[in-house]
């Protein structure tokens, strides 16, 4: 939509810059806190990995993940992080309750894993690797073919790099922000936004990597419970993503399991994978602009996109706040698990 010649585009990018963000995060100081994690090069421009923190560091208190622009070619997922935490910073001057509930969780936003692929417009990094098939993790059953992840090419889509690689440098920012931030956490949620995936808004929680339900399945039934009951008609499908397919290398799995591993801490990663939203052509490198997203250009339909997704990652920090009220145990867990199954895995094993 901007009608910028590259060239002039290019001279205005302040790559530092994320929509606006950097602006954004002097107003929200002294509460929030922003680092660059990494450094990512395409050609001779540099762009940063940026995270910014904010709420109560305790480990005692939960902890809250939002990701965006692991697939630069889904610049949705990254502006609906972003739209979140602007709403979020410019609430800091004015929103008591917000005040309050920044005491009882600690929140922690990574808007643009891959700024490469967004500023180069593909859903791989520069090194034409996909993030989400990067994770040294095999699926256990035979995953569709290409799609599932592979090795052949990093000219082919879906590619896993080279076989026993280093996890690309983007996928590392995300391993040490999680390490650090959110799996010291009694209880932690993670929402990474995505889009392209069918035609409904789908809730994706692992595994990926096998169509064996995962550890912690009855809290994730207690989950969708809670948002059924409260978000009256949300748009959701809430489900695990080996019900639509399996693939090699997926970083939350990969995570998941490390977290089981490590301690009895309990760590949800969700995805959000937003189905209706249309590609709209525009030039994504104005994500990169000092005016960034927020500015008179936005097509009505992204607004009401953003507007949509707004409420379920206010539901999500609510739902890790007051987790102790909702996550079940004993026979009540039971039941939950039961229900699940029969939900989510009858008939598929
Ligand atoms: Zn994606």
């Amino acid at each position: 939509m901007s009608a910028l010649p590259e060239a002039e585009l290019n001279e205005r990018a302040d790559l530092a810059d994320l929509a606006g963000l950097r602006a954004l995060s002097g107003e929200g100081s002294p509460h929030l806190a922003h680092e660059v994690l990494c450094e990512v090069m395409v050609g001779t421009r540099r762009f940063p990995v940026q995270a910014y923190t904010l709420g109560n560091p305790d480990p005692e208190v939960p902890a809250v993940g939002f990701f965006g622009g692991v697939h630069g070619l889904e610049r949705i997922g990254a502006e609906v992080v972003i739209a979140y935490l602007h709403s979020l910073i410019k609430r800091l001057a004015w929103d008591a309750v917000l005040h309050r509930e920044l005491e009882q969780v600690r929140l922690v936003f990574m808007p643009m894993v891959n700024p490469g692929g967004v500023w180069r417009g593909t859903r791989a990094n520069p090194n034409g690797v996909d993030l989400m098939r990067n994770a040294p993790l095999d699926a256990r059953s035979r995953v569709p073919f290409l799609v599932g992840g592979q090795r052949l090419s990093a000219g082919l889509p879906w590619y896993r790099g080279p076989r026993g690689a280093a996890m690309e440098m983007e996928n590392q920012a995300v391993c040490t922000l999680v390490e650090r931030e959110l799996l010291p956490h009694r209880f932690s949620l993670v929402v990474d936004c995505h889009s392209g995936f069918g035609v409904n808004d789908r809730i994706w929680f692992p595994h990926a990597h096998t169509p064996e339900p995962i550890a912690h399945l009855p809290e994730l039934h207690a989950l969708k419970a809670i948002l059924d009951q409260t978000q009256l008609h949300h748009p959701y499908v809430f489900e695990p993503q080996s019900r639509q397919y399996l693939a090699h290398g997926d970083l939350w799995d990969y995570l998941y399991l490390q977290a089981c591993a490590a301690s009895p801490r309990v760590f949800l990663p969700l995805t959000l994978e937003m189905g209706s939203w249309m590609w709209v052509r525009k030039n994504p490198r104005q994500l990169f602009t000092r005016h960034g997203l927020f500015n008179p250009l936005i097509a009505h339909r992204q607004q009401r996109v953003l507007r949509r997704h707004l409420g379920w990652l206010d539901f999500v920090v609510r739902a890790a706040i007051g987790h102790r009220r909702w996550m079940p145990e004993g026979a009540a867990r039971e039941w939950h698990h039961q229900q699940a199954l029969a939900l989510w895995y009858r008939g598929r094993r």
